[in-house]
């Protein structure tokens, strides 16, 4: 079920946008060789607090075999795709960094990612970096009321494999309200003019999950960190997104 969201509704989630948005600009300064993972998701956690915000991924699970997740960001570096567990890993010269904050403030979720390059990153990586925020202009521009959640997923797909790179599968992106998963689901692939359309009031997170090389994933063993099968470099960005009578509003913004 979808739920349409409404002027003062949109008002806290643009709130709760803004928190998130502090929270990752706080770590793209912070972000650079030699720092921990954990030492940033301390930093998202002191932010979040000062803004009488609460971390939504921490204590997350989805199934009874997988431990709850537990830390306030994901932290996933280079092959790491998603889902990252911040820990004593320090960033080093080069690497590709993607930190994922979701936020509850007032009742209503922000969820918003962003890939950082550490200091001086290779060409193939500021490409696929280039690639992965340009996808997700292109599924934002194509989140317009009249649409349809398929156009929206085509376009990413195929700006990004356009560009000879991968999307995938099993993850994508989401309806965020007073949970940080909602109906309806938005793949990074489809086909256009199929699915949910898309009506003002829609709040959803898009989320391009973008492989350098092919698009399959597998889960380490610590149940959580979702990386690219061949070790070739990911990037992720995601933003939530409310569909306006004008096109889409950017709510993980500052
Ligand atoms: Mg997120
Ligand atoms: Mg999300």
């Amino acid at each position: 079920m979808i739920v349409l969201k409404s002027a003062a509704e949109l008002a806290i989630m643009r709130e709760a946008g803004r928190i998130v948005a502090r929270v990752l600009e706080a770590i793209r300064e912070a972000a650079r060789p030699g720092v921990t993972t954990t030492e940033l998701d301390a930093l998202a956690e002191r932010i979040l607090e000062q803004h009488n915000a609460r971390p939504v991924f921490k204590g997350y699970t989805f199934s009874e075999e997988i431990p709850p997740f537990p830390a306030t960001i994901t932290a996933s570096v280079n092959e790491e795709l998603v889902h990252g567990i911040p820990g004593s890993r320090r960033l080093r010269e080069g690497d590709l960094f993607t930190a994922d904050c979701g936020c509850l403030y007032n009742g209503f979720v922000g969820d918003a990612a962003i890939t950082i390059g550490i200091g001086t990153i290779s060409p193939e990586a500021q490409r696929l970096l280039d690639v992965t925020n340009e996808a997700l202009a292109v599924g934002i521009a194509a989140a317009k009321a009249g649409n349809r959640i398929g156009d929206v997923s085509a376009a990413i797909q195929c700006y990004v494999e356009g560009q000879g790179y991968n999307v995938v599968r099993g993850y994508g992106g989401h309806g965020v309200g007073r949970t940080m998963h909602e109906d309806p689901h938005v793949p990074n692939y489809g086909r256009p003019n199929r699915g949910t359309l898309l009506r003002p009031g829609m709040t959803f997170a898009i989320e391009p999950m973008v492989l350098q090389g092919k698009k399959e994933v597998i889960t380490l063993e610590d149940r959580w960190t979702v990386v690219a099968k061949d070790g070739k470099l990911t990037a992720h960005c995601e933003h939530t997104i409310a569909v306006t009578d004008n096109g889409a509003e950017i709510l993980t913004t500052l």
